[in-house]
């Protein structure tokens, strides 16, 4: 509700709809735009701090564009990107915050709708006895990402493993969708990627510097940490000599990276011990970050590795690991190196596969990638599984035009209770945006030291020896066994190895 001394004005929309905000005083005001909100809070109504912006051609072309053909948040048949459907644009409405409308008086602006409220930390973020005031504050990657600040806030405010990872498939999968479509997001930092540990989600905001295919690319600065190395080297260059690095799709799959290390292992993959210059500090972060810069994890080059380093990218498994060597190894300053994003989604999610939980009720992580079966410790906290708590199953599809011959397509870790979906049991049917049925398909019961795979709702499942299980019943999975997992046609085999 307005307060006293707050008044509504009017703004008015290109297509001649009216919107209403709240004038206030002092209103929020970041590098390039101010902010004023709708009387319900809905939507943030935002102008530009100055008026060269607002009147820019450049920037009415860009953003126009981002409202409208390049809309992955839009249906197509209301005049979002084209292929997008009602759902899909529902699922990428969750990804960003992405601009809804542009305002053409009292000057021109932009209407974004507001971050969801679990974005914003509560009367109860830090830990007690902290004297930090977050309450009100978006949540920015950077608060947990920072150690002095993540080790103020309380725990269940900083998620898990889990969390952390489930966030990063959606951040991947977020950037995804922008490079598919051309566009690139350009400054893609810890600043504007808001997290939910606790729930496992992320927001993109500021989407309004995207790159644009065909639209002069705007002057983003970028962030310390997650320029990429080459555009950071050339940044004094002038910006159209042919020399610049200008940010695109190859320096937002550096900044990707960068994030996910820093979600899953609590640090910045460039932030090691080495000096490469005692003349400022200024040179040596020049140096750190641009032409000299060093993966702490270089297994090549150890002069940046810290000594303390407890958990480490082989501790992600053989997927992530690999990625994150491709990214900060040969990619680091080779840009066409670096992993795409849908290579990032693809290998974050066979890695949430590979998840087990931790044993030890103090463990923080809670969980962790298991991806050596004859050592399963939990890097986090040391603690060790016990041999009857380790099983594994390989998923295989029939090799096409080779009968009776079976490729392998996936590794699951099971444990108790763990849900398995449509994906686990049909070739071709992936966890993306398109996947609208979610709906768990069979379950996980770990007894004593014997397994069963128990059936909630996949229609024609089979056991072993190919008898049909009904909807309630379950399976007893052997060591050895290797079994079609329903009478339907893209069925996956499933072969299960114990210990
Ligand atoms: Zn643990």
């Amino acid at each position: 509700m307005a307060k006293k001394n707050q008044h509504i004005e009017k703004a008015i929309l290109m297509n001649d709809t009216e919107i209403e905000y709240v004038l206030t005083d002092n209103p929020p005001r970041g590098g390039m735009k101010h902010t004023y909100f709708t009387p319900d809070r809905k939507f943030a109504i935002q102008f530009f701090n100055k008026e060269e912006d607002a009147e820019n051609p450049q920037m009415h072309s860009r953003l126009e564009n981002i409202v409208g053909l390049y809309n992955p948040t839009l249906a197509e048949e209301y005049g979002g990107a084209m292929g997008n459907t009602k759902e899909t644009a529902a699922y990428f409405a969750n990804l960003f915050c992405w601009p809804v409308a542009l305002i053409k008086y009292p000057e021109f602006g932009v209407v974004c709708p507001t971050y969801p409220p679990n974005f914003f930390f509560g009367k109860h973020a830090v830990k007690s006895g902290v004297n930090l005031d977050m309450a009100g504050k978006d949540k920015k990657s950077r608060w947990f990402t920072s150690r002095a600040i993540s080790k103020c806030l309380a725990d269940d405010e900083c998620g898990n493993f889990q969390t952390m990872l489930r966030l990063s498939i959606s951040l991947a999968r977020a950037v995804r969708r922008l490079h598919t479509a051309g566009l690139s997001h350009s400054d893609l930092s810890s600043n504007n990627v808001l997290i939910d540990p606790k729930t496992g989600t992320c927001v993109v905001i500021d989407i309004d510097s995207l790159v644009v295919p065909g639209v002069f690319p705007p002057e983003v600065a970028g962030t310390k940490g997650y320029i990429a190395p080459e555009v950071l080297e050339t940044m004094d260059l002038p910006f159209d000599d042919p020399g610049r690095k200008l940010p695109c799709a190859t320096t937002d799959l550096f900044a990707l990276p960068v994030l996910l290390y820093e979600y899953l292992l609590k640090r910045h993959p460039l932030d090691g011990p080495k000096i490469y210059t005692t003349t400022s500090t200024e040179d040596d972060e020049y140096m750190q970050y641009g032409p000299m810069a060093t993966f702490i994890e270089n297994p090549h080059d150890t002069s940046n590795r810290p000594d303390d380093l407890q958990v480490t990218i082989h501790d992600l498994g053989p997927y992530l690991e690999k990625m994150f060597l491709q990214a900060f190894v040969e990619g680091m300053h080779d840009p066409e190196k670096r992993p795409t994003a849908a290579q990032w989604e693809k290998a974050l999610v066979k890695t949430w596969d590979l998840l087990q939980p931790c044993p030890n009720s103090n463990c923080k992580a809670k969980w962790f990638v298991l991806h050596d079966v004859r050592n399963p410790v939990c890097p986090h906290c040391g603690t060790r599984l016990r041999a009857d708590d380790v099983i594994h199953v390989r998923l295989k599809k029939p090799m096409r035009g080779r009968k009776g011959q079976w490729q392998q397509t996936g590794e699951i870790n099971l444990y108790d209770n763990m849900p398995l979906f449509k994906w686990h049991f049909l070739a071709n049917v992936y966890p993306d945006e398109k996947m609208q049925d979610r709906t768990m398909q069979a379950y996980i019961s770990h007894q004593g030291s014997e397994w069963y795979l128990v059936n909630n709702a996949l229609e024609g499942m089979l056991s072993p020896k190919g008898n049909l299980v009904p909807i309630g019943q379950a399976v007893w999975l052997r060591n050895g066994e290797m079994f079609p997992t329903s009478n339907q046609q893209d069925a996956l085999l499933m072969e299960v190895v114990k210990g």
